[in-house]
């Protein structure tokens, strides 16, 4: 059965897969780059650099070595670099396709596919966390994901505090699209109050972004927020650890 999309996102949201009641001690934050464009690593890191932040990498096999829309995206060299200096490479399924519109048989493969592909560039590394395509999902796809991947985060906007849904994390967005300093102020403001895990995500990284990118600056600006108040900033599997075990 296909839910009309208002109702599937409804109940999809409030599907409790994998609900965990926080034991951070203290706020953390994770920044995310999905697909994802070369520039996300060559400029990325940079701003990385600067604020001693390590990334989740979400990968997706079709894209590697590619050069589509104007935007040239990872090379396999890429993923050993940034596996080397510590980074994260999470799953963003192989085929990035709507996750919705395919059968679970076939994503099951996807994601073989994926691991397999990132076992052939890093050899034994296990892929555990999960950012859905296009921030699409159903309460099938949901399950299915939740069940192959320790995390798996969407785009609906928020803080994960409280009862944190590893299901679906939420995530705050660093587009150019949508560009909102307060809006980053806000989320920042909201970690430290509730003590929760905040999750950013973008693309390419570049003074001349796609919409769903950010610049150099913006990416500053977010992770000069969190600094600024003394959180960590850590790929996704390691603040899960801090989420699920304090
Ligand atoms: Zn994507």
């Amino acid at each position: 059965m296909k839910l009309p999309p208002r109702v599937n996102n409804v109940t999809t949201r409030h599907l409790p897969v994998k609900l965990i009641r926080s034991r951070l001690q203290r706020p953390v934050a994770s920044i995310t780059f999905d697909d994802f464009p070369r520039s996300a690593w060559i400029e990325g890191s940079r701003v990385l650099q600067r604020h001693n932040a390590r990334a989740t990498y979400y990968t997706a096999g079709r894209f590697c070595g590619q050069f589509e829309d104007g935007l040239e995206y990872y090379t396999t060299e890429d993923l050993r670099q940034i596996h080397d200096t510590g980074h994260e490479i999470g799953c963003h399924t192989y085929s990035h396709r709507y996750g919705t519109d395919v059968d679970s048989a076939a994503l099951h493969a996807d994601s073989n596919h994926n691991q397999a592909f990132i076992n052939e560039v890093l050899g034994d590394y296990r892929l555990t966390s999960f950012a859905y395509p296009y921030g699409d999902a159903s309460p099938r796809t949901k399950l299915l994901f939740s069940r192959r991947f320790a995390t798996t985060r969407g785009i609906r906007p928020g803080v994960n505090a409280g009862l944190v849904d590893l299901a679906q994390l939420k995530a705050i967005g660093v587009e150019y699209r949508s560009w909102d300093r307060a809006a980053i102020e806000s989320a920042v403001a909201q970690a430290v109050r509730r003590i929760g895990w905040i999750v950013f995500f973008t693309h390419d990284v570049s003074d001349s972004p796609t919409p769903y990118g950010a610049t150099p600056d913006m990416l500053d600006y977010a992770l000069s927020c969190v600094r600024a108040v003394g959180i960590d900033i850590l790929p996704v599997k390691d603040a899960l650890a801090r989420t699920a075990f304090g």
